[in-house]
This record gives C-alpha cells, structure tokens and sequence, in this order.
C-alpha cells in the first residue's frame, strides 16, 4: 500500500507514521519479553498471560466467556488453555451450583507463584519511562488512554475497563475535567484508571 506508514518514503517524512511504526515496534518488544519468560516456565504466551490476568482479577471475570472476550479468542481456545493448566496443576475449576456446567477459574498455589515472577516481563519498559519527567507522563498517559479509547470505540479492542467507558465517569464535573460517582472524587489525568476493579460499562 501506497500511503502504508511502513512505506519508509512516507514513513521518513510524516511524524504519525514514525509514531504508528515505532508503536509497531513496541508492541513487538512486548511479544518477545512474553515469548521469552514463557519459555522459561515451558508454557505459551497466552497461558502465561492468562495466570497473570487470573492473579490480579476477582471471582466474576475469571470464567471462560469473560477471558474470552478479555483476549478476543474462542471460549474452545480458552477451556482449551484451561485444560492444559489445569494438567500442570497451575489451576482449579470451582463449579457454580445454579449451573454445573459453568466455572470460577482458581490459581492454585503453584499457579501463584508462577503468575508473580512472570507478571515483571515487562520490567525493562521501565528504565526509559522512569526517565520521563511528571508532565511528560502525564501526556504520555493521556495519549495512550485516547489511543485505547479510540481502537475500542472502532471495534478493534473489545473489553476495556478504564474510566472513559465507565457508568461513574463524569466528565467536565464542577469539581475537575475527569470525576468519579462512585468514588466520589475528583481524578486527575494521571489518576485515569485504565484496568478498574470497580468499572462498570457504559451502554451505548
Ligand atoms: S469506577 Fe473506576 S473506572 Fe469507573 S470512573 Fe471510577 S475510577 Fe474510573
């Protein structure tokens, strides 16, 4: 394509091609960070990023059809992840009564334990982020949340559970530019939540 931003005439004399091509870039470090720590542990990238989803969230979204939509795969795709993890003793089913043949999915102790080293494979972002000063972050953030915002709205990214797409998000609130209802308070740019436990969706 012509006008592609990996069509490097276009890309070297256009900045939102750089930007869309260096975000390629980072995207790709976040696979090989993923690849390499699931080797370390003989598991896939999605098994791993599966645990680490099932540590850090409650009860209601670790079924199959919630990390389905989570990771925009099939729910055969997610049971079967599950199967395989619960053959290497990293994970439980816990059958609900009112419908046995659905399930809460449970970290065993030794699914925690991996799930805690393999949550740091991102550590190396860190070193250039740290770097940045307070307004520089903030910016960065804001951006990245609009981009975020903007791949959802489009249908690209399905299940988003940051502040813009929540029910108790009030946005120009006479108390600041960002509010939340539930919480009651005022939230600064850097304060927008982009993994909210107590998001709720936006209809329409
Ligand atoms: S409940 Fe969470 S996601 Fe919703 S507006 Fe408040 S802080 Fe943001």
């Amino acid at each position: 394509m012509e006008n592609s931003p990996f069509n490097l005439d276009i890309q070297n004399s256009n900045t939102d091609s750089r930007i869309v091509a260096a975000l390629e870039r980072i995207s790709q470090a976040f696979r090989i960070l993923l690849w390499n720590e699931s080797k370390d542990f003989s598991l896939t990238p999605i098994q791993i990023q599966v645990l680490i989803f099932l540590l850090n969230h409650g009860e209601e979204k670790r079924t199959v059809t919630y990390l389905a939509r989570e990771f925009s795969i099939t729910k055969a795709t997610v049971s079967d992840t599950i199967k395989t993890l619960s053959q290497k003793d990293l994970i439980t089913r816990e059958y609900h009564q009112e419908d046995t043949r659905s399930y809460t999915i449970n970290l065993t102790s030794k699914g925690q334990e991996i799930a805690r080293k393999t949550s740091f494979f991102t550590k190396e972002l860190f070193t250039p982020i740290n770097k940045l000063n307070p307004a520089e972050k903030e910016n960065f953030l804001l951006n990245l949340v609009g981009i975020i915002h903007h791949l959802q709205k489009a249908g690209i990214i399905s299940l988003q559970r940051m502040c813009f797409t929540c029910v108790h998000y009030r946005p120009n609130h006479p108390q600041g530019e960002h509010f939340c209802n539930l919480l009651n308070i005022k939230l600064e740019n850097t304060d927008i939540r982009i993994d909210c436990p107590e998001h709720e969706e936006k209809q329409g």
